[in-house]
Protein backbone atom coordinates (compact mmCIF):
# COMPACT_ATOMS: atom_id res chain seq x y z
CA UNK A 1 0.00 0.00 0.00
CA UNK A 2 1.47 3.29 -0.57
CA UNK A 3 1.59 6.13 1.35
CA UNK A 4 -1.12 7.80 -0.26
CA UNK A 5 -3.31 5.36 -0.15
CA UNK A 6 -2.63 4.90 3.67
CA UNK A 7 -3.27 8.43 4.05
CA UNK A 8 -6.78 8.22 2.33
CA UNK A 9 -7.50 5.40 4.35
CA UNK A 10 -6.17 7.15 7.43
CA UNK A 11 -8.36 9.97 6.77
CA UNK A 12 -11.74 8.30 5.48
CA UNK A 13 -11.59 6.59 8.89
CA UNK A 14 -11.06 9.83 11.28
CA UNK A 15 -14.27 11.34 9.00
CA UNK A 16 -16.43 8.07 9.54
CA UNK A 17 -15.87 8.53 13.27
CA UNK A 18 -15.97 12.20 13.37
CA UNK A 19 -19.78 10.99 12.11
CA UNK A 20 -20.51 8.13 13.82
CA UNK A 21 -20.02 10.01 16.75
CA UNK A 22 -22.14 12.85 15.92
CA UNK A 23 -24.72 10.12 15.00
CA UNK A 24 -24.36 8.52 18.03
CA UNK A 25 -25.07 11.46 20.03
CA UNK A 26 -28.24 12.02 17.65
CA UNK A 27 -29.50 8.78 18.42
CA UNK A 28 -28.50 8.85 22.64
CA UNK A 29 -30.52 12.36 22.35
CA UNK A 30 -33.62 11.06 21.07
CA UNK A 31 -33.56 7.62 23.17
CA UNK A 32 -32.97 9.54 26.40
CA UNK A 33 -33.87 13.03 26.29
CA UNK A 34 -37.24 12.27 27.66
CA UNK A 35 -35.87 11.88 30.59
CA UNK A 36 -35.23 14.78 33.42
CA UNK A 37 -33.09 13.83 36.96
CA UNK A 38 -35.19 15.02 40.15
CA UNK A 39 -33.13 18.70 40.59
CA UNK A 40 -34.04 19.33 36.90
CA UNK A 41 -38.03 18.24 37.19
CA UNK A 42 -39.02 21.49 39.11
CA UNK A 43 -37.29 23.71 36.67
CA UNK A 44 -37.79 22.39 33.23
CA UNK A 45 -41.02 21.77 32.23
CA UNK A 46 -41.93 18.84 29.51
CA UNK A 47 -42.60 21.28 27.31
CA UNK A 48 -39.40 23.49 27.52
CA UNK A 49 -37.45 19.34 27.50
CA UNK A 50 -39.41 18.79 24.31
CA UNK A 51 -38.42 22.09 22.47
CA UNK A 52 -34.40 21.26 24.10
CA UNK A 53 -34.59 18.16 22.38
CA UNK A 54 -35.76 19.66 19.38
CA UNK A 55 -33.34 22.57 19.15
CA UNK A 56 -30.24 19.76 19.91
CA UNK A 57 -31.88 17.61 17.07
CA UNK A 58 -31.50 20.36 14.58
CA UNK A 59 -28.58 21.44 15.39
CA UNK A 60 -26.68 18.03 15.15
CA UNK A 61 -28.20 17.52 12.01
CA UNK A 62 -26.76 20.63 10.74
CA UNK A 63 -23.28 19.92 11.84
CA UNK A 64 -23.36 16.31 10.55
CA UNK A 65 -24.02 17.83 6.77
CA UNK A 66 -21.27 20.56 7.17
CA UNK A 67 -18.74 18.07 8.91
CA UNK A 68 -19.55 15.46 6.46
CA UNK A 69 -19.82 17.94 3.32
CA UNK A 70 -16.58 19.68 4.60
CA UNK A 71 -14.56 16.41 5.13
CA UNK A 72 -15.49 14.74 1.69
CA UNK A 73 -15.11 18.15 0.18
CA UNK A 74 -11.27 18.41 0.96
CA UNK A 75 -10.79 14.35 0.83
CA UNK A 76 -11.92 15.18 -3.12
CA UNK A 77 -9.68 18.57 -3.51
CA UNK A 78 -6.58 16.67 -1.37
CA UNK A 79 -6.75 13.45 -3.64
CA UNK A 80 -7.98 14.50 -7.14
CA UNK A 81 -5.46 16.17 -9.91
CA UNK A 82 -7.53 19.33 -8.62
CA UNK A 83 -5.04 19.70 -6.33
CA UNK A 84 -1.66 19.67 -8.39
CA UNK A 85 -3.93 21.51 -11.14
CA UNK A 86 -4.29 24.29 -8.54
CA UNK A 87 -0.65 24.22 -7.19
CA UNK A 88 0.89 25.16 -10.76
CA UNK A 89 -1.84 27.84 -11.51
CA UNK A 90 -1.02 29.80 -8.95
CA UNK A 91 2.77 29.08 -9.75
CA UNK A 92 2.16 30.33 -13.15
CA UNK A 93 1.19 33.93 -12.04
CA UNK A 94 3.01 34.49 -8.89
CA UNK A 95 6.10 36.62 -9.00
CA UNK A 96 8.03 34.53 -5.54
CA UNK A 97 7.56 33.01 -2.79
CA UNK A 98 5.64 35.15 -0.46
CA UNK A 99 3.13 35.99 -3.13
CA UNK A 100 2.82 32.49 -4.55
CA UNK A 101 2.33 31.40 -0.58
CA UNK A 102 -0.19 34.02 0.37
CA UNK A 103 -2.14 34.01 -2.79
CA UNK A 104 -2.23 30.10 -2.20
CA UNK A 105 -3.51 29.64 0.93
CA UNK A 106 -5.69 33.53 0.67
CA UNK A 107 -7.71 31.90 -2.40
CA UNK A 108 -8.22 28.55 -0.38
CA UNK A 109 -9.37 30.98 3.00
CA UNK A 110 -11.65 32.98 0.87
CA UNK A 111 -13.64 29.93 -0.89
CA UNK A 112 -13.92 27.84 2.60
CA UNK A 113 -15.85 31.20 3.70
CA UNK A 114 -17.87 31.48 0.78
CA UNK A 115 -18.62 27.44 1.42
CA UNK A 116 -19.67 28.41 4.63
CA UNK A 117 -21.76 31.58 4.19
CA UNK A 118 -25.10 29.28 3.67
CA UNK A 119 -24.36 27.52 6.33
CA UNK A 120 -24.40 30.69 8.26
CA UNK A 121 -27.63 32.00 7.04
CA UNK A 122 -29.03 28.88 7.79
CA UNK A 123 -28.22 28.64 11.23
CA UNK A 124 -28.90 32.48 12.40
CA UNK A 125 -31.94 32.89 9.96
CA UNK A 126 -33.77 29.58 10.20
CA UNK A 127 -32.32 27.34 13.03
CA UNK A 128 -31.55 30.08 15.80
CA UNK A 129 -34.87 31.65 14.66
CA UNK A 130 -37.11 29.42 14.60
CA UNK A 131 -36.42 28.85 18.18
CA UNK A 132 -36.54 32.18 18.89
CA UNK A 133 -32.39 32.93 19.58
CA UNK A 134 -31.59 35.00 16.42
CA UNK A 135 -32.33 38.85 17.31
CA UNK A 136 -29.97 39.64 14.39
CA UNK A 137 -30.83 41.36 10.81
CA UNK A 138 -29.77 41.03 7.51
CA UNK A 139 -27.67 44.02 7.72
CA UNK A 140 -25.95 43.28 10.81
CA UNK A 141 -24.83 40.11 9.89
CA UNK A 142 -23.16 41.34 6.17
CA UNK A 143 -21.72 44.66 8.41
CA UNK A 144 -20.34 41.53 11.05
CA UNK A 145 -19.34 39.16 8.01
CA UNK A 146 -17.00 42.65 5.96
CA UNK A 147 -15.69 43.50 9.55
CA UNK A 148 -14.59 39.70 10.11
CA UNK A 149 -12.87 40.18 6.37
CA UNK A 150 -11.06 43.01 6.84
CA UNK A 151 -9.72 41.63 10.46
CA UNK A 152 -9.64 38.32 8.99
CA UNK A 153 -7.60 39.98 6.27
CA UNK A 154 -5.05 42.01 8.26
CA UNK A 155 -4.61 38.77 11.00
CA UNK A 156 -3.95 36.50 8.01
CA UNK A 157 -1.13 38.56 5.78
CA UNK A 158 0.68 39.24 8.98
CA UNK A 159 0.60 35.38 10.29
CA UNK A 160 0.99 34.06 7.06
CA UNK A 161 3.39 36.89 5.38
CA UNK A 162 5.49 37.11 8.71
CA UNK A 163 6.04 33.10 8.43
CA UNK A 164 6.59 32.83 4.70
CA UNK A 165 9.62 35.73 4.92
CA UNK A 166 11.44 33.77 8.23
CA UNK A 167 11.13 30.81 6.38
CA UNK A 168 13.19 32.85 3.19
CA UNK A 169 15.64 34.47 5.59
CA UNK A 170 16.13 31.42 7.92
CA UNK A 171 16.03 28.45 5.46
CA UNK A 172 18.01 26.33 8.54
CA UNK A 173 16.28 27.66 11.32
CA UNK A 174 12.81 29.18 10.72
CA UNK A 175 10.68 26.75 12.71
CA UNK A 176 12.17 28.53 16.18
CA UNK A 177 11.59 32.06 14.43
CA UNK A 178 8.35 31.25 12.95
CA UNK A 179 7.33 30.23 16.32
CA UNK A 180 8.52 32.99 18.02
CA UNK A 181 6.65 35.57 15.53
CA UNK A 182 3.71 33.96 15.94
CA UNK A 183 4.23 33.32 20.50
CA UNK A 184 4.76 37.03 19.97
CA UNK A 185 1.90 38.03 17.96
CA UNK A 186 -0.61 36.11 20.24
CA UNK A 187 0.82 38.27 23.50
CA UNK A 188 0.26 41.49 21.13
CA UNK A 189 -3.42 40.21 20.30
CA UNK A 190 -4.50 39.38 24.05
CA UNK A 191 -3.63 43.02 25.05
CA UNK A 192 -4.57 44.94 21.47
CA UNK A 193 -7.81 42.70 20.92
CA UNK A 194 -9.65 43.73 23.61
CA UNK A 195 -8.96 47.84 22.36
CA UNK A 196 -8.62 47.21 18.26
CA UNK A 197 -11.08 44.57 17.71
CA UNK A 198 -13.40 43.77 20.05
CA UNK A 199 -15.21 47.45 19.74
CA UNK A 200 -15.68 46.83 16.22
CA UNK A 201 -18.37 44.03 16.98
CA UNK A 202 -19.34 44.79 20.23
CA UNK A 203 -19.83 47.16 23.49
CA UNK A 204 -18.31 46.23 26.27
CA UNK A 205 -19.48 48.98 29.52
CA UNK A 206 -18.82 48.77 33.01
CA UNK A 207 -22.26 46.70 34.94
CA UNK A 208 -25.06 48.90 34.48
CA UNK A 209 -26.44 47.60 37.97
CA UNK A 210 -24.77 49.77 41.04
CA UNK A 211 -26.06 46.89 43.56
CA UNK A 212 -24.62 44.30 41.80
CA UNK A 213 -21.26 45.84 40.79
CA UNK A 214 -20.93 46.21 44.15
CA UNK A 215 -21.26 43.14 45.36
CA UNK A 216 -18.69 42.22 42.61
CA UNK A 217 -16.12 44.67 43.82
CA UNK A 218 -16.61 42.73 47.48
CA UNK A 219 -16.33 39.68 45.39
CA UNK A 220 -12.94 40.90 44.10
CA UNK A 221 -11.60 42.07 47.56
CA UNK A 222 -12.34 38.97 49.10
CA UNK A 223 -10.11 37.23 46.34
CA UNK A 224 -7.15 39.46 46.01
CA UNK A 225 -8.17 40.66 42.46
CA UNK A 226 -9.17 44.89 43.08
CA UNK A 227 -7.38 45.18 39.73
CA UNK A 228 -9.26 43.07 37.40
CA UNK A 229 -12.10 44.94 34.79
CA UNK A 230 -16.11 43.01 35.24
CA UNK A 231 -17.94 44.01 32.29
CA UNK A 232 -21.05 43.33 30.41
CA UNK A 233 -21.25 43.00 26.76
CA UNK A 234 -24.01 44.13 24.29
CA UNK A 235 -24.17 40.30 23.13
CA UNK A 236 -28.49 40.73 22.65
CA UNK A 237 -27.71 42.38 19.79
CA UNK A 238 -27.07 38.93 17.94
CA UNK A 239 -28.23 36.40 19.74
CA UNK A 240 -30.49 35.19 23.06
CA UNK A 241 -28.24 33.30 24.10
CA UNK A 242 -26.61 33.76 27.46
CA UNK A 243 -22.85 33.04 28.33
CA UNK A 244 -19.98 34.51 30.95
CA UNK A 245 -15.96 34.34 30.08
CA UNK A 246 -12.83 35.23 31.52
CA UNK A 247 -10.13 36.23 29.35
CA UNK A 248 -6.98 38.12 29.14
CA UNK A 249 -3.40 38.50 31.32
CA UNK A 250 -1.64 41.20 33.49
CA UNK A 251 -3.64 44.00 33.09
CA UNK A 252 -5.96 43.17 30.28
CA UNK A 253 -7.84 40.52 32.87
CA UNK A 254 -11.29 40.70 32.34
CA UNK A 255 -14.94 38.88 33.30
CA UNK A 256 -17.82 39.41 30.94
CA UNK A 257 -21.14 38.81 31.29
CA UNK A 258 -23.74 38.97 28.60
CA UNK A 259 -26.43 41.12 28.86
CA UNK A 260 -28.78 38.36 28.49
CA UNK A 261 -27.37 36.59 31.20
CA UNK A 262 -27.68 39.64 33.55
CA UNK A 263 -31.21 39.14 32.52
CA UNK A 264 -31.80 35.70 33.60
CA UNK A 265 -29.83 35.25 36.70
CA UNK A 266 -30.53 36.25 39.85
CA UNK A 267 -27.70 38.32 42.06
CA UNK A 268 -26.43 35.15 44.21
CA UNK A 269 -26.52 33.00 40.83
CA UNK A 270 -24.58 35.64 38.96
CA UNK A 271 -22.00 35.62 41.71
CA UNK A 272 -21.32 32.25 41.69
CA UNK A 273 -21.14 32.58 37.98
CA UNK A 274 -18.14 35.06 38.31
CA UNK A 275 -17.03 33.04 41.25
CA UNK A 276 -16.01 30.30 39.06
CA UNK A 277 -14.85 32.68 36.36
CA UNK A 278 -12.84 34.42 39.18
CA UNK A 279 -11.42 30.44 39.96
CA UNK A 280 -9.95 30.18 36.19
CA UNK A 281 -7.91 33.48 36.99
CA UNK A 282 -7.06 32.09 40.47
CA UNK A 283 -6.09 28.86 39.51
CA UNK A 284 -3.35 30.10 36.61
CA UNK A 285 -5.52 28.85 33.61
CA UNK A 286 -5.09 31.61 31.31
CA UNK A 287 -1.44 31.00 31.31
CA UNK A 288 -1.77 27.88 31.33
CA UNK A 289 -3.77 27.64 28.28
CA UNK A 290 -0.99 29.69 26.83
CA UNK A 291 1.82 27.64 27.89
CA UNK A 292 -0.05 24.56 26.39
CA UNK A 293 -0.96 26.08 23.20
CA UNK A 294 2.70 27.05 22.49
CA UNK A 295 4.42 24.35 23.18
CA UNK A 296 2.09 22.68 20.60
CA UNK A 297 2.56 25.53 18.20
CA UNK A 298 6.44 24.67 18.69
CA UNK A 299 6.21 20.90 18.56
CA UNK A 300 4.54 21.65 14.79
CA UNK A 301 6.80 23.90 13.74
CA UNK A 302 10.06 21.87 14.23
CA UNK A 303 8.00 18.52 13.17
CA UNK A 304 7.06 20.91 9.88
CA UNK A 305 10.49 21.96 8.99
CA UNK A 306 12.11 18.53 9.29
CA UNK A 307 9.22 16.94 7.22
CA UNK A 308 9.42 19.74 4.92
CA UNK A 309 13.57 19.90 4.71
CA UNK A 310 13.25 15.78 3.53
CA UNK A 311 10.30 16.74 1.06
CA UNK A 312 8.39 14.08 2.22
CA UNK A 313 4.97 15.32 1.69
CA UNK A 314 5.89 15.31 -2.08
CA UNK A 315 7.44 11.74 -2.18
CA UNK A 316 3.99 10.18 -0.80
CA UNK A 317 1.59 11.81 -1.89
CA UNK A 318 3.50 11.07 -5.76
CA UNK A 319 3.86 14.25 -7.25
CA UNK A 320 7.15 15.09 -8.65
CA UNK A 321 7.29 18.86 -7.39
CA UNK A 322 4.97 20.51 -4.99
CA UNK A 323 5.13 24.33 -3.96
CA UNK A 324 6.42 24.96 -0.84
CA UNK A 325 3.00 26.47 -0.37
CA UNK A 326 1.47 23.10 -1.23
CA UNK A 327 3.26 21.02 0.85
CA UNK A 328 2.63 22.71 4.24
CA UNK A 329 -1.24 22.83 3.18
CA UNK A 330 -0.65 18.47 3.33
CA UNK A 331 1.15 19.15 6.29
CA UNK A 332 -1.56 21.49 7.91
CA UNK A 333 -3.88 18.52 7.01
CA UNK A 334 -2.24 15.64 7.91
CA UNK A 335 -2.47 17.94 11.38
CA UNK A 336 -5.93 17.95 11.56
CA UNK A 337 -6.56 14.60 11.46
CA UNK A 338 -3.53 13.71 14.42
CA UNK A 339 -5.89 16.78 15.60
CA UNK A 340 -8.82 14.91 16.36
CA UNK A 341 -7.09 11.68 18.50
CA UNK A 342 -5.62 15.40 20.51
CA UNK A 343 -9.20 16.54 20.84
CA UNK A 344 -10.24 14.35 23.83
CA UNK A 345 -7.10 14.65 25.86
CA UNK A 346 -7.32 18.64 25.17
CA UNK A 347 -11.30 18.11 26.07
CA UNK A 348 -9.94 16.68 29.41
CA UNK A 349 -7.64 19.02 30.19
CA UNK A 350 -10.26 21.39 29.89
CA UNK A 351 -12.85 19.75 32.19
CA UNK A 352 -10.56 19.28 34.51
CA UNK A 353 -9.78 22.96 34.65
CA UNK A 354 -13.76 23.58 34.97
CA UNK A 355 -14.45 21.38 37.95
CA UNK A 356 -11.26 23.12 39.71
CA UNK A 357 -12.91 26.37 38.79
CA UNK A 358 -16.23 25.08 40.24
CA UNK A 359 -14.38 24.16 43.13
CA UNK A 360 -12.87 27.25 43.66
CA UNK A 361 -16.13 28.90 43.35
CA UNK A 362 -17.96 26.56 46.00
CA UNK A 363 -15.12 27.59 48.69
CA UNK A 364 -15.56 31.03 47.80
CA UNK A 365 -19.31 31.54 48.09
CA UNK A 366 -19.74 28.90 50.79
CA UNK A 367 -21.64 26.12 48.34
CA UNK A 368 -22.47 25.01 44.80
CA UNK A 369 -26.66 25.46 45.58
CA UNK A 370 -26.58 28.89 43.54
CA UNK A 371 -24.07 28.06 40.84
CA UNK A 372 -26.14 24.95 40.04
CA UNK A 373 -29.19 26.94 40.19
CA UNK A 374 -27.82 29.17 37.99
CA UNK A 375 -26.68 26.43 35.35
CA UNK A 376 -30.15 24.94 35.22
CA UNK A 377 -31.53 28.22 34.47
CA UNK A 378 -29.17 28.73 31.37
CA UNK A 379 -29.51 25.37 30.20
CA UNK A 380 -33.26 26.53 30.34
CA UNK A 381 -33.17 29.51 28.48
CA UNK A 382 -30.63 27.81 26.04
CA UNK A 383 -32.22 25.07 25.13
CA UNK A 384 -28.72 22.85 26.16
CA UNK A 385 -28.38 19.75 25.23
CA UNK A 386 -29.33 17.65 28.56
CA UNK A 387 -28.19 14.26 27.35
CA UNK A 388 -24.96 13.91 25.15
CA UNK A 389 -23.54 10.82 24.61
CA UNK A 390 -21.21 9.74 27.12
CA UNK A 391 -18.43 8.99 24.66
CA UNK A 392 -19.10 12.11 22.57
CA UNK A 393 -18.95 14.27 25.73
CA UNK A 394 -15.64 12.94 26.68
CA UNK A 395 -13.99 13.41 23.54
CA UNK A 396 -15.51 17.08 22.64
CA UNK A 397 -16.55 18.53 25.98
CA UNK A 398 -14.81 21.08 27.15
CA UNK A 399 -17.24 21.42 30.05
CA UNK A 400 -18.16 18.76 32.64
CA UNK A 401 -21.94 17.48 31.01
CA UNK A 402 -24.47 19.54 32.97
CA UNK A 403 -26.11 16.42 34.69
CA UNK A 404 -23.18 15.64 36.20
CA UNK A 405 -21.85 18.62 36.88
CA UNK A 406 -24.89 19.93 38.50
CA UNK A 407 -25.34 16.52 40.72
CA UNK A 408 -21.71 17.02 42.10
CA UNK A 409 -22.66 20.68 43.16
CA UNK A 410 -25.63 20.05 44.51
CA UNK A 411 -24.01 17.37 46.78
CA UNK A 412 -20.78 20.11 47.80
CA UNK A 413 -24.03 22.21 49.59
CA UNK A 414 -25.42 18.92 51.35
CA UNK A 415 -22.18 18.44 52.81
ZN1 LIG B 1 -15.28 27.91 33.29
Amino acid sequence: MSVKVFFLCLALLVLAARLLLDWFNLQYQKQNGGELPPAFASKIDAERLQRSREYSRAKGLLGLVEEGGGGLLTLIFLFSALFPWYDQYIRSFASGPLSEGLLFFGLIVLLQGLLGLPFSLYRNFVLEARFGFNRMSFGLWCADLLKSLLVGGVLFVLLVGGALLLVQSFPQSWWLWVWGFWAMLTLFLLYLSPVLIEPLFFKMSPLKSEALAEQVRLLLIKVGLQAGKVLQVDASRRSGHSNAYFTGIGRVKRVVFFDTLLEQLNEKELLAVLAHELGHWQCGHIRQRLIKGQVVVLACCYGSFLLLQKQSLTGWFGFDELSFAGQVLLLGWFGSLIGFFWTPVSSWWSRRQERQADNFAVDLVGGGQDLATGLVRLAKENLSQLHPHPLYSRIYYSHPPLLERVAWLEKQTKK
